[in-house]
């Protein structure tokens, strides 16, 4: 909290997970919600609309001797909930992807598949770094699961024959990567991430090499986004819109993905709509209730302010018309024309987009 109340400010990195149907993207996110500590106790996991944050400490906490979190200054990860690339498309930021880094996940039995060429095709058009998770590794044949544990100490453990496949299955995946246009090797011997795609094995089910996943992200962004994730904490919020959704009690509300800045409950905001920018006053803003206090209560809890990166509920009269994809601003101090024509121009962007996605 009280990094939250400074302005400068390093900001979660935004994480997306894209990938083929049934590569396991929607397991691999419970995975990683559900290998933590109970929400609400203290530095555990948290619920976010949309997102789950995973701070560092449990970052630490999961990825044990990977991951020293003293190393670190980035506050964790936030993981968007929606996987697929068709959120991921549609979630953009000045222009460039909303995501700052992706997981790409392929099933080592599948390989690539069509939704995985569509999504490297998409990583490499948007720049995003992104690792692979070379997903499902517990079905190769005699692979004895050892749960939640690093893949060394699991690889370790198996018979030189599952060793062997386990090799095979990764180097397919290598080579589908190099036919893409990346070079990539086994994660723990790429040296520059940037230039080496790091492919990281893992199982959504047993959780094993889930530590290794969340160290690289960590680590990557930890070394080659912190400049990007340096933020004026108490500026004007900036965000995305996730989705905009009738709540009962709220009316039309927005689900939105903040990455910088601050929103407050009074503040003014210019929202892309179908008619062009919608400008409105913020009536509420609500996160998500910890699961324990909801008894006969709302599901969501009135805050009075929120600091990227997050995803927060935004209730405000008029927005009807606001459309996913749109780009939502705080306009705070500033002169509201130039907010309007901001978010104009960039509206005119997500417009193209979703035109040539039919
Ligand atoms: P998505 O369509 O990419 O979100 O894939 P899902 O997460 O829904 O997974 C598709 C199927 O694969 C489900 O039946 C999962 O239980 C299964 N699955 C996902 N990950 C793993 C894994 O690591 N190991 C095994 N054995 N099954 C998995």
């Amino acid at each position: 909290m009280s990094e939250e109340t400074q302005h400068g400010g390093l900001r979660t990195p935004i994480v997306a997970v894209l990938g083929h149907v049934d590569h396991g993207k929607t397991s691999l996110l419970d995975k990683i919600r559900g290998s933590t500590v109970i929400e609400g106790e203290a530095g555990a996991i948290t619920q976010h609309i949309g997102a789950t944050a995973v701070p560092l400490d449990v970052v630490g906490e999961v990825a044990g001797s990977l991951v020293d979190p003293s190393e670190f200054d980035l506050p964790g990860l936030l993981f968007i909930d929606t996987p697929g690339h068709h959120s991921f498309t549609t979630l953009r930021s000045r222009g460039g992807a909303l995501a700052d880094i992706a997981i790409l996940v392929v099933d080592v039995n599948d390989g690539f598949q069509p939704q995985t060429e569509e999504a490297i095709k998409i990583l490499a058009d948007s720049q995003t770094p992104f690792v692979v998770a070379a997903n499902k590794v517990d079905t190769i044949p005699g692979w004895q699961v050892h749960e939640d544990t690093p893949i060394q100490q699991t690889l370790d453990a198996q018979s030189d024959r599952v060793e062997q496949q386990f090799n095979e299955k990764l180097y397919e995946i290598i080579g589908e990567l190099s036919d893409a246009g990346f070079t990539s090797d086994f994660y723990w011997r790429v040296q520059d991430f940037r230039s080496n795609v790091g492919v990281v094995p893992v199982s959504a089910m047993t959780g094993e090499g889930v530590p290794d996943l969340l160290a690289v992200l960590m680590g990557l962004a930890q070394r080659y986004m912190k400049e990007d994730m340096a933020i004026d904490v108490q500026g004007p919020g900036a965000g995305t819109v996730l989705e905009v959704k009738e709540e009962r009690g709220f009316g039309t509300t927005l689900d939105v993905i903040l990455y910088d800045g601050t929103v407050r409950a009074d503040d003014t905001i210019v929202v892309g709509g179908v008619n062009g920018p919608i400008v409105t006053d913020v009536r509420a803003l609500l996160k998500p209730r910890p699961l324990a206090e909801i008894r006969t209560e709302s599901r969501f809890e009135k805050v009075d302010e929120i600091a990227a990166a997050a995803g927060v509920k935004i209730a405000a009269p008029d927005l009807d018309d606001a459309i996913a994809g749109a780009p939502v601003r705080a306009v705070r101090g500033r002169d509201l024309d130039d907010v309007i024509a901001d978010v104009q121009e960039e509206l005119a962007e997500v417009a193209v987009d979703t035109g040539e996605e039919g």
